[in-house]
């Protein structure tokens, strides 16, 4: 299923979406009449429905150098424990919104990743514990970076955190196994990142039970798992696309 936020009549509701239509939830608080009118007849590309964001996280976990050949395309050995960093949920924005370059920076990357969605409080999970039992779904994720200000402030915050700093899909996908997904990320229609989900150094259980001993995620949560090699700078004017196979494609304009 896909779990999609959206203003329809200018109030927001929880559904699914499918074969381009939304379908509220039966406790979303949509009257049944409407509800009706909504599967039939308010298709998506009518633009009758605008969707939100999906997610409300207390915090934003990213995991940096997750993929061998994106380390070494920057110039850095493969981290021994996971690489953690956060990111302000202020830079969150979705499908369709735009990337706005900072004055601060002169080169902002792409790093298209796959998010995933907590669904209940996690701490502490032990080998017995089963990672995926704290996972909502997943989604496709850009960590946008001002490369220029991450190595001349070292800490990683002012690069990470601008305001739309951080698309994601407007779908969280709660029926996917994510050990071996192609994700791809295209600049104006040219393929810049080809990897895998199996690339990862840590993969998907690894880093939750890992991030959950360092601090309590809480339903809502997002975890960014890192990027394949291929980053490249994003310029006013151009669409950036992060394409993950079984969740979706996340599009975002480019401005200044
Ligand atoms: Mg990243």
């Amino acid at each position: 299923m896909k779990i999609c936020h959206f203003l329809y009549n200018k109030k927001s509701y929880w559904g699914a979406f499918r074969n381009n239509l939304v379908f509220p939830f039966p406790d979303s608080g949509l009257e049944k009449e409407n509800l009706n009118d909504l599967n039939l007849t308010h298709n998506v590309e009518a633009r009758l429905v605008k969707f939100l964001l999906p997610v409300s996280p207390s915090k934003i976990v990213c995991v940096g150098r997750n993929y061998a050949e994106h380390a070494a395309e920057l110039g850095n050995e493969i981290p021994k424990i996971p690489l953690l960093f956060l990111k302000a949920p202020s830079a969150l924005i979705t499908e369709g919104e735009t990337i706005v370059i900072p004055k601060q920076s002169n080169q902002i990357e792409h790093e298209g990743e796959l998010g995933i969605v907590i669904s209940k409080e996690c701490r502490n999970l032990t080998e017995t514990d089963n990672p995926f039992d704290f996972v909502l779904g997943y989604t496709c994720l850009n960590d946008v970076t001002a490369r220029d200000l991450q190595k001349l402030d070292v800490q990683f915050t002012r690069a990470k955190s601008f305001d739309t700093f951080c698309p994601v899909g407007a779908f969280i996908e709660t029926e996917v196994d994510v050990s071996d997904l192609q994700i791809r990320t295209r600049v104006n229609g040219i393929i810049k990142q080809d990897g895998r989900t199996s690339q990862m150094v840590f993969p998907v259980e690894y880093l939750i039970r890992y991030i959950s001993n360092q601090m309590t995620l809480f339903p809502g949560d997002l975890i960014a798992t890192g990027t394949p090699p291929g980053v490249s700078k994003l310029n006013v004017g151009d669409l950036c696309e992060v394409e993950i196979e079984g969740i979706g494609c996340l599009k975002n304009p480019i401005s200044n």
